[in-house]
């Protein structure tokens, strides 16, 4: 910390790094971070590999999150320019595309903080909680350790609200603590309005999102009881007639497991180029290892991800052989 403490102090410019498909945690552990920057009187900048969802986008200062993808020259002028770069919610540089090359080129200190099984070695210094059910609460006990907790203020609190609420599934995973209530606790105390947030998050779907949920469950969703498992999957042209946007997918892979005895959920997506696969499982079923082994993926034991350069029909064979042939595949004893 005390290293850390004068890494940030010695600074002029600090870029702030999420993964790719930006989820609430990587938007609200980054905009925390840079609010708690700012306030520090630093000059600081997010940068994100590529677009995130709409409903992320009442977080104060997110728009000026820049993208990557749209902005690349600006984006490798200020990494280059930076001293420090934080990267957050992903610990290897695959996790963030294209945005890899400037960042790996970049000499600034290197600090990753994140909750993600195996990081890779790329940077200078770690804060890494495997146990820790968000980047965002790993930020406010970031702060609290630097004993900087009373420049904690509502839009701080907001941001990290958001990213825990998000990767807890609004505070029902088993990462979820007694330490997780009382930081939220601390959050609601500020002034953080939770409920809206809920509201914001989760309630802003278009018509279109609500019809595609309903046409995922009730016509792609396939079950396999014996194997307590089940994959829903999507191609381009499904996504299309429900005219997709970035985020409408996002939850749905959870609601198989709120199938009696499901204990498995696969989601399989058919994406421009490629075919993209997420994974979440509950109780003594592991998902990271599958993700890692078959599909070139990784990701936390009951929720990981992974991709696939073939067919979506070659997918869904893929997934469906390896739920039916290891019938235990997915259990962890
Ligand atoms: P999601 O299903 O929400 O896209 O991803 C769930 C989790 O799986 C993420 O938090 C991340 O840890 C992991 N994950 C997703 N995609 C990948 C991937 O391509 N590689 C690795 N290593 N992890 C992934
Ligand atoms: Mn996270």
């Amino acid at each position: 910390m005390e290293e850390i403490i004068q890494l940030i102090n010695e600074a002029n410019s600090i870029v702030i790094t999420t993964h790719k498909s930006p989820d609430g945690d990587a938007i609200g552990s980054s905009l925390a971070l840079f609010h708690f920057l700012k306030k520090r009187g630093k000059k600081v900048k997010v940068i994100v590999p590529d677009q995130f969802p709409d409903f992320l986008k009442w977080m104060e200062a997110s728009d000026e999150i820049i993208q990557y993808d749209k902005e690349m020259e600006e984006s490798e002028k200020i990494i280059s320019e930076a001293d420090l770069i934080f990267s957050l919610d992903y610990n290897g540089l695959g996790r963030i595309g294209l945005l890899s090359e400037p960042i790996r080129a970049s000499s600034a200190t290197k600090i990753v903080i994140d909750h993600h099984q195996n990081p890779q070695e790329f940077a200078d210094h770690y804060i890494v909680d495997v146990n820790s059910c968000s980047t965002a609460q790993l930020i406010y006990e970031f702060i609290s350790g630097l004993g900087q907790l009373d420049l904690l203020d509502v839009k701080m609190g907001e941001c990290i609200y958001c990213g825990i609420m998000t990767d807890t599934g609004s505070f029902r995973f088993p990462s979820t603590t007694s330490n997780t209530h009382k930081i939220i606790a601390h959050l609601i105390e500020l002034g953080v309005n939770g409920s809206s947030i809920h509201q914001q998050v989760y309630d802003t779907y278009s018509d279109q999102r609500l019809r595609l949920l309903g046409y995922a469950l009730t016509e792609k969703m396939k079950v396999f009881p014996d194997q307590k498992a089940a994959y829903i999957s999507l191609s381009q042209q499904e996504l299309k007639r429900f005219s997709f946007k970035k985020g409408d997918t996002e939850g749905l892979v959870n609601y198989p497991l709120s199938i009696d005895g499901i204990k498995v959920s696969v989601f399989i997506t058919e994406k421009e180029d490629n075919i993209s696969l997420s994974f979440r499982s509950k109780d003594n079923f592991h998902v990271n290892k599958i993700a890692h082994k078959h599909f070139n993926g990784g990701g936390h034991i009951f929720a990981a991800g992974g991709m696939l350069e073939c067919t979506l029909e070659d997918a869904i064979k893929k997934v469906e052989a390896i739920i039916i042939q290891n019938k235990n595949g997915f259990k962890s004893n």
